[in-house]
């Protein structure tokens, strides 16, 4: 049979029958198949891209990640033993990090380094108190404000960590996935990982589902690729695909599980990663961050040199300002980033970075993925579980990021819910009709 990168393309295979279908083969749908397998299913997974990972992606020409990028909460992460197992070089970011401050004309001094160091301290005591106190819903509300580094700790919060703005943001859910633990970098990618992590899986690519039928005894997937039948199904595409109509539902997903779709809107945080000209490092050092201090209302991107001592530097633009410029495109993000850079290093930032191999993420607008992690609508605090709720008695399992209620918004969390939704549906498989 003709493979793409050793999978079988859907114009090869028609139709079929297994035990487990899986849609989507991102870290949920790749934990799904695999823990579904060790549980002697047999399994199918079909895939809209002509590639695996799906909001994990290794440009390999920097080589960088335009999604996931570090390995969170690696104590608890269980990608972690799963990327040592395989030899892959796990690297402790937390060791090296250093960050400096644009305060507008100029690098902030250690002194004020230090108070912004306490000011984060204190916000999050601020935060956690005014949700211990109730009454508050959003993490805005909940945010202290007029203290000189308060708007700039919001902004890194909400756009930059949650991709969304701090009033699109439920206080009691981001308290409750706040990460904690050392955070790794896989040397390769996390791309790169999840494609090592799914070989000799049964993954089918370029097959997009269109429609899941899912009311009598079997799983019906139906799509250019043909019809595909099993006995359960666990669906892992991001809430902004569920949420766009993409997949129609024959019988409509359930009014809990719709409203849950609804509570989970998607953020968007942008990538853009620019390649050094010549020699000039603009005085970083390697893995150096660059934020810029704010005032309440404005927004702005961060930055991380020159990688494991590579040739670039990766931009973040999250919340409003990455759906701004993905309306705009690609191109839109590259200009943002070097008004950035040259706001801090003038005419130095056009000389020392070059905008021709220039990358950059379109999550946002990429009809697969559509933003890129779900953020709980402000009061809403127990739609993730109600995303993940069996259906059907277990034979139609969400499972994805979006589902998890402490990991959130990583791979390490998609991972857990594909391989647990894969138990539910098994059992539902294994329960006597
Ligand atoms: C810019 C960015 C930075 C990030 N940084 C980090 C980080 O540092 N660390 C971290 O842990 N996480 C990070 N994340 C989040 C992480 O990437 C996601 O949480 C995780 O990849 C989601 O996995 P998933 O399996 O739930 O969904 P996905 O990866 O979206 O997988 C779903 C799959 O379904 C496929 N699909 C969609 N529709 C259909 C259809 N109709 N039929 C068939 N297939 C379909 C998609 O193509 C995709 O492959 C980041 C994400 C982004 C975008």
């Amino acid at each position: 049979m003709e493979t793409l990168a050793g999978y079988d393309r859907w114009d090869m295979m028609v139709s079929g029958d297994c035990d487990l279908l899986v849609v989507g083969a991102g870290a949920a749908g790749i934990a799904a198949a695999r823990e579904a397998m060790g549980l002697g299913l047999t399994v199918r997974v079909l895939e809209a891209r002509g590639r695996v990972g799906g909001r994990a992606l290794t440009d390999p020409s920097f080589p960088m990640d335009l999604g996931a990028t570090w390995l969170h909460a690696a104590q608890a992460n269980p990608l972690v033993p799963l990327a040592e197992a395989r030899g892959l070089e796990l690297f402790d970011h937390d060791s090296v990090r250093s960050s400096r401050v644009w305060m507008g004309d100029r690098w902030a001094t250690a002194a004020e380094m230090q108070d912004y160091d306490r000011a984060e301290g204190e916000w999050h005591a601020a935060v956690t108190l005014a949700a211990a106190r109730g009454g508050v819903r959003s993490l805005r509300d909940a945010a202290p404000r007029g203290g000189f580094w308060d708007a700039t700790l919001t902004h890194w919060e909400g756009p930059v960590i949650a991709a969304a703005e701090a009033g699109e943001i439920d206080l009691d859910d981001y308290l409750a996935t706040l990460l904690n633990g050392t955070n790794l970098l896989p040397r390769e990618g996390c791309g790169h990982l999840l494609s090592v992590l799914a070989e000799g899986l049964p993954v089918t690519l370029g097959a997009p589902v269109q429609r899941i039928a899912w009311g009598g005894s079997r799983v019906r997937a139906e799509g250019p690729f043909g019809v595909m039948e099993a006995r359960a199904a666990v669906v892992t595409v991001s809430t902004g695909v569920l949420a766009s109509g993409a997949i129609r539902f024959d019988p409509a997903l359930p009014a809990g599980t719709a409203q849950a779709v609804h509570d989970l809107p998607m953020g968007l945080l942008s990538k853009v990663g620019l390649r050094a000209s010549g020699e000039d490092r603009l005085d970083l050092p390697s893995f150096g961050g660059i934020e810029r201090r704010l005032e309440p209302g404005e927004r702005a991107m961060t930055f991380v040199a020159w990688p494991f001592g590579r040739d670039h530097l990766e931009g973040f633009a999250g919340g409003a300002l990455a759906w701004d410029l993905a309306r705009e495109g690609e191109a839109a993000l590259v200009d943002q980033a070097f008004q950035e850079l040259r706001g801090i290093f003038g005419a130095r930032a056009g000389r020392a970075l070059r905008r021709e191999d220039a990358v950059a993420s379109s999550w946002g607008t990429d009809p697969w993925s559509l933003g890129s992690y779900a953020a709980v609508r402000p009061g809403r605090a127990g739609a993730r579980a109600a995303l993940s709720a069996p259906l059907g008695g277990g034979r139609l399992m969400l499972a994805g990021e979006a589902c998890h209620e402490s990991l959130a918004g990583t791979l390490a969390g998609a991972w857990q819910s594909g391989a647990r939704a894969a138990r539910e549906a098994a059992a539902a498989v294994r329960r006597p009709a």
